[in-house]
């Protein structure tokens, strides 16, 4: 789960990571009154999107009175911000923040993600942050120090001092980068992110240390111990499709083909989309319906999947090992009355019961295409998804 960068900076600062002082805005009176309020002669309005890349995109802008702050919130909130995250429809801004205009001497980055590879946290940080990291991580992959931190130990202050050295925070700020990075650490782990990511991090005129940027992702699977990160989710920000799925507990992601596919275990899924694209198909989704094949799920599964427009073929393909085909078939057959499906149907059983399935499948009246096997199922739903072109 992600976050914006206000949220992103409040959960910092509670860990003792400074971070200029700002408020969030959901209007433009909001942003001018924010602005009033924080004092100063320089105020940042920044758009509040999940995306990053928008300062590139035109979402971040420097104000340098309330008229401006004025003019350039109401040019922001509300448009389509397009960045090289957000593909190319971009996304509404709704949200905004205001923020004292910091004095910046470098950008600096840090950003932490778990590795799995080596089971640690992996901290990296470079000396050239800003709007550039992709290209530094391209071309001089050398400026990006990383250090590997067991999250057994913890984040020492020897590493933590090493780190701020090689990231050239001098001498006389290295007290504060050592607090930074270990700050940072503990919010990490603390909660459960799996990636959190500070870019720029800046050094300011007077030498200090702050976190100007703020991103974050959540271990969805660590979700149920902090309801106070759930409180912070924005549905506006997620594919209503998957929201939708989200809800009946079903693990859907849009994609962008035209064969829809209904299946049972992710591991399936996978290889049901690889087999579509073997045959010369795409495919329109994953879907993985998980162990417990309702009627009521394939049900709201078929209406998800329906919704996306550039649908021509569904193809099922269940193994019923806990679930009987039986069982499995019956739904489908419900399932496609209830929606009133018009788009080709192929469907693939395998396992306990499939010969009382497909017969239910064949007595059902319904157009349903079956299939023998994986292959003959994903060559079915090609030669369909095409014959409706
Ligand atoms: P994004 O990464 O989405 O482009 P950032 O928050 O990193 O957005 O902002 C982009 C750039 O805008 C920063 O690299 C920095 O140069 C400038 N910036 C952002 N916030 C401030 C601020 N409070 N004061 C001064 N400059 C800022
Ligand atoms: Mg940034």
């Amino acid at each position: 789960m992600k976050i914006h960068e206000y949220q992103g900076k409040e959960v910092l600062r509670e860990y003792g990571v400074p971070t200029p002082r700002g408020f969030p805005a959901f209007s433009v009176d909001e942003a001018v009154a924010a602005a009033k309020k924080l004092g100063g002669k320089v105020w940042v309005v920044k758009a509040q999107i999940h995306a990053g890349g928008r300062g590139k995109g035109g979402g971040v802008k420097v104000a340098k009175s309330l008229e401006e702050v004025r003019q350039l919130s109401s040019k922001i909130l509300g448009m389509q911000l397009v960045t090289h995250q957000t593909g190319p429809a971009g996304q509404k801004v709704r949200r905004l923040l205001i923020e004292e205009g910091a004095d910046i001497k470098k950008e600096l980055y840090a950003g932490m993600v778990v590795d799995r590879g080596t089971q640690k946290v992996a901290l990296m940080a470079s000396s050239e942050g800003g709007m550039d990291i992709e290209e530094v991580a391209a071309k001089t992959p050398e400026k990006i120090h990383k250090l590997f931190i067991d999250p057994a130990q913890g984040l020492g202050d020897v590493d933590a001092d090493e780190i701020a050295a090689a990231i050239g925070i001098p001498d006389r700020s290295r007290a504060q980068g050592r607090a930074l990075f270990r700050a940072l650490y503990k919010c990490f782990d603390a909660t459960d992110a799996s990636l959190a990511e500070i870019n720029p991090l800046i050094l300011t005129g007077d030498g200090r240390v702050v976190a100007l940027d703020a991103k974050f992702n959540f271990d969805d699977n660590a979700l149920f111990r902090h309801p106070e990160i759930v409180a912070l989710r924005d549905l506006d920000e997620e594919d209503p499709a998957e929201v939708e799925a989200s809800r009946h507990e079903l693990n859907y992601i849009q994609l962008d083909g035209d064969i829809g596919c209904l299946v049972n275990g992710a591991g399936l899924a996978m290889a049901t989309m690889d087999i579509i694209k073997f045959y010369g198909g795409s495919p329109a989704n994953f879907l993985d319906v998980g162990g417990g094949a309702t009627t009521e799920k394939v049900t709201e599964a078929f209406k998800i999947m329906l919704r996306n427009r550039s649908l021509k073929a569904i193809l099922v393909n269940i193994f019923g090992g806990i679930m009987l085909c039986d069982v499995i078939a019956d739904g489908l057959v419900k399932a496609s009355k209830a929606v009133s499906l018009k788009v080709p149907l192929v469907v693939r059983l395998e396992g306990n019961r499939v010969e009382e399935g497909k017969k239910i499948l064949a007595d059902s009246g319904l157009p349903i295409i079956s299939a023998r096997n994986m292959a003959d199922a994903a060559q079915k739903a090609v030669a369909a998804a095409k014959a409706k072109k």
